[in-house]
């Protein structure tokens, strides 16, 4: 079953929502050749309790860390360490806030320093496949139309996008029905509602589609060590299209 959300519930959530983009305003400030993924951990950390909330991620799963920083051919779940950003990676940040109850997500692809023509075109394309994805949702849209949407857009381009992972729904549980999977075909699966709250979270990669787990059992890398981007909105289905809780 699918939530729809009070007029209450919704008030939390775009608070919960404004707390992790102010989270990652704050945290795109420091990323820089030099800084570990630890000490960004620790600085969203401290950001997201000062504002009221706590760390969606920390324990979720037994995962050790408050965000997920993922770099170059990680593509979600990285866990936060003392390795050092340098000048020409990409980093993704996953963060996630629960406010009273109820969370907000967003992922974003930051470049370090100055960053290779291929993975600007890889950015550039995976933030674009997301507003795709979130141009045709409306009440009466189908879960469907969303992946099919970014998934005809990516194809122009010759990137591969991840199957094994997928968007969700998302309230008083960090992930809620439905699966929102960036590929699919029009009219299918999930009636969308006015009232329903998605993550909606495109990852593509510069190669090949395929990903693995690495030892750690949680971060998620690509097969053929190709980079990899990750886009993510939490939004509020509206009788005409979205609102979007985690807009920049
Ligand atoms: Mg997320
Ligand atoms: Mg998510």
């Amino acid at each position: 079953m699918i939530n729809i959300k009070s007029s209450s519930e919704i008030k939390l959530m775009e608070i919960a929502g404004k707390i992790v983009s102010d989270t990652h305003k704050h945290l795109e400030k420091h990323i820089k050749p030099g800084i570990t993924t630890k000490e960004l951990d620790e600085l969203a950390c401290n950001f997201i309790i000062q504002s009221g909330a706590v760390p969606s991620f920390k324990g979720y799963g037994g995962f050790p860390a408050s965000i997920c920083a993922s770099i170059n051919e990680e593509v979600v779940h990285g866990i936060p360490s003392n390795r050092k950003l340098k000048n020409g990676d990409i980093v993704s940040i996953d963060i996630g806030a629960c406010y009273k109850g109820y969370h907000g997500d967003s992922a974003w692809t930051y470049p370090v320093g100055k960053i290779s023509p291929e993975k600007q075109f890889l950015l550039e394309h995976t933030e674009q496949s997301l507003y795709e994805g979130l141009k045709v949702i409306k009440a009466g849209a189908r879960v469907g139309d969303i992946g099919n949407a970014i998934s005809k857009y990516i194809e122009n381009f010759n990137l591969g996008v991840v199957r094994e992972l997928v968007g969700h729904g998302i309230g008083n549980k960090l992930h809620e029905a439905p699966d929102v999977p960036n590929y699919g075909n029009p009219k299918t699966g999930p009636l969308l509602k006015e009232g329903m709250v998605i993550a909606v979270e495109p990852m593509i990669n510069l190669g090949t589609r395929e990903v693995y787990i690495k030892d750690d059992e949680w971060t998620v890398v690509t097969a053929d060590n190709s980079p990899s981007a990750h886009f993510e909105h939490t939004v509020l289905v509206t009788k005409s299209g979205i609102k979007i809780l985690t807009k920049r």
